[in-house]
């Protein structure tokens, strides 16, 4: 007896209809879904350009006796949904039985699959909106799916779709979001030949979060785990200093399925919110299980969004079990206050990376101090003939909790620089005015440095090389995941190339995708300045700060750095005189 059902008209008109196929990726999607409900311990994708020639599922999973594989390329066939209760509580990935439909209906489409114990395979094939040949053949047990020539019959949308490396990159993405939700299958991915993509069935979370995410997150990822009432929460994020210009990292599962939820995606930035800059954020993957009824998936044709019974149920989970795995952190004890002065001294000897009022010893330069002293731009012997600007003529103070200039300005105003943001706009201006109508000239390093992206990033990185060298960039994949960085741009010679390649590479492909490459130039640069800028609680000698200062001097000043924070306070004296009771 066959398992799969037209689903009646009445219950079709409940469903959330609309375009299931957009691009390769969402074919992608729909056929390892279904790899999934069949009890699949192993998914193979292949792709073809991209899955614009070729997308190729196969899985070992129950397969489907001859009637069902004829039956299941019709719209509205299913075998995950009987009436209309069964909405209300849905465990599948799928239910509304038009995803192979609509994919045989605008591809060459080949579907051969085999029950465990049957006797030969079934293989239906159809052309578009021809009609489908079903016959016998040899195959082994599980479901072959073979989706060719994706959108051949309307060039109109076969146009729309991006350069090959592009859609690859869409494919591999959308694979590991479902390897992160479903660690029990194992999943594998090629394009044209390539392993991109292998996780064993039942490999850590922890690795998959990784592949997803990034490698270089892997050891420091902070293991989340909550109960409130009925919404579990799980999952990892990582420690504030590998955060992100944008909020792209941080992805949602809802049950096993990866969903975009502006909402909950907030409640992790809440969690977040003192531990990070404005414009800075946070990299995590969230699992939330609740009871399927107070979920409903019937809301988005690609099943990307939910609606929940109590949203802000939901919300106050996440954003508690979050803010609830950061707060033992050790990363906390960076922002505590200096320790007291009989201790600070102490500590000079050995080690000098505290930081103190007055610096009037001023010329040590931290070790942790990550770069050259000569980035901050103030060529030694250079500022005192010429006419010294505002920032110049500060009379330094010292640092206040590791993050801020303090300074006195004219009038004995008190004068508070951030000391990212002020360096983060120094650079960013330098490195818009060298790029302005030509490429960043850039600096060889000494030895390459290898830099493993995400599998997203660097698969479709490599037709952009071209735009690589704008920025500075001279870098070569290295195989795998990996790109070896062989130059740099020459103003940001002093930041660790890895993350800075990575955030940029990662930017490059969003933009681009977005079909705002151009437009984007700035925000680019953007990114880089700030990953090259000196961080919060990095210690900067005497030296330094005034280097900073009049490096400030030289640039066309904005107030705000680049990512809209303000750069610099100043409160008249008059100001503190009134607070403290003296006017
Ligand atoms: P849905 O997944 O919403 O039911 P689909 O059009 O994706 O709709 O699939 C139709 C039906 O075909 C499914 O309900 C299922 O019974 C069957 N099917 C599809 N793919 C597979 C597979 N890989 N293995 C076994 N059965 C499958
Ligand atoms: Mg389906």
């Amino acid at each position: 007896m066959a398992l799969i059902r037209r689903l009646p008209d009445g219950l079709v008109s409940q469903i959330a209809a609309g375009e299931v196929v957009e691009r390769p990726a969402s074919v992608v999607k729909e056929l390892c879904e279904n790899s999934i409900d069949a009890g699949a311990a192993h998914v193979q994708v292949e792709l073809s350009a991209g899955g614009t020639r070729l997308v190729l599922v196969g899985d070992d999973g129950a397969g489907m006796e001859p009637e069902d594989a004829r039956l299941s390329i019709e719209r509205h066939a299913t075998s995950k949904l009987a009436d209309a209760a069964g909405l209300s509580a849905i465990a599948t990935l799928g239910f509304r039985g038009e995803a192979l439909a609509a994919i045989a209906s605008v591809s060459r489409f080949t579907l051969t699959t085999r029950p465990p114990g049957a006797l030969a395979a079934t293989r239906v094939r159809v052309e578009g909106t021809g009609d489908p040949r079903v016959e016998e053949a040899g195959a082994p047990e599980g479901t072959r799916v073979e989706v060719a020539d994706l959108f051949f019959a309307t060039p109109a949308r076969r146009k729309f779709l991006k350069r090959a490396a592009t859609e690859a990159g869409h494919c591999v993405e959308t694979v590991l979001r479902l390897a992160l939700c479903h660690p029990e299958v194992g999943f594998a991915l090629t394009s044209d030949g390539r392993r991109v993509v292998t996780t064993a069935p039942g490999a850590p979370l922890r690795e998959r979060v990784a592949l997803a995410l990034g490698r270089e997150v892997h050891d420091s990822l902070v293991e989340l785990s909550g109960l409130s009432g009925r919404v579990q929460v799980t999952g990892y994020c990582a420690p504030p200093d590998q955060s992100r210009p944008n909020g792209r990292d941080v992805l949602i599962f809802v049950n096993g399925r990866a969903v975009r939820d502006r909402a909950l995606a907030q409640a992790v930035f809440r969690a977040y919110a003192s531990l990070l800059p404005p414009g800075r954020f946070p990299v995590a993957a969230i699992l939330v299980a609740l009871p399927l009824e107070e979920v409903d998936v019937n809301v988005h044709p690609q099943k990307l969004e939910v609606r929940f019974a109590d949203p802000r149920a939901v919300f106050e989970a996440v954003s508690r079990t979050v803010a609830q795995a950061l707060r033992p952190a050790p990363w906390l004890a960076k922002a505590a206050p200096p320790p007291p002065p009989s201790a600070r001294r102490e500590v000079r000897g050995a080690a000098p990376v505290v930081r103190e009022a007055g610096l009037a010893d001023g010329g040590w330069l931290s070790p942790s101090f990550p770069m050259e002293r000569s980035h901050l731009g103030a060529s030694p012997g250079a500022p005192p003939s010429e006419p010294r600007g505002y920032f110049s003529s500060l009379r330094v103070l010292g640092q206040l909790a590791g993050t801020y200039v303090v300074c006195e300005g004219g009038g004995g105003a008190l004068v508070v620089l951030d000391q990212h943001a002020a360096h983060e706009r120094v650079l960013f201006e330098r490195l818009r005015e060298a790029r302005r109508g030509k490429a960043l000239s850039s600096q060889r390093l000494l030895l390459p440095a290898v830099v493993e992206l995400s599998p997203r990033t660097a698969e479709a990185l490599g037709a952009r090389r071209d735009r690589l060298a704008e920025f500075g960039f001279e870098a070569e994949p290295f195989g795998g995941q990996s790109w070896s960085i062989a130059a740099v741009p020459a103003l940001l010679a002093h930041a660790v190339p890895g993350p800075l390649f990575a955030e940029l590479a990662d930017g490059l492909v969003h933009f681009e995708d977005a079909g705002a490459a151009e437009d984007a130039v700035n925000d680019l640069l953007a990114t880089m300045a700030c990953h090259a800028a000196v961080r919060a609680h990095d210690p900067l000698s005497a030296d330094e700060l005034r280097a900073l200062l009049s490096a400030l001097d030289g640039i066309d000043f904005k107030v705000r750095c680049p990512h809209g924070r303000p750069v610099v306070t100043e409160i008249p004296l008059a100001d503190l005189e009134r607070r403290v009771g003296r006017r």
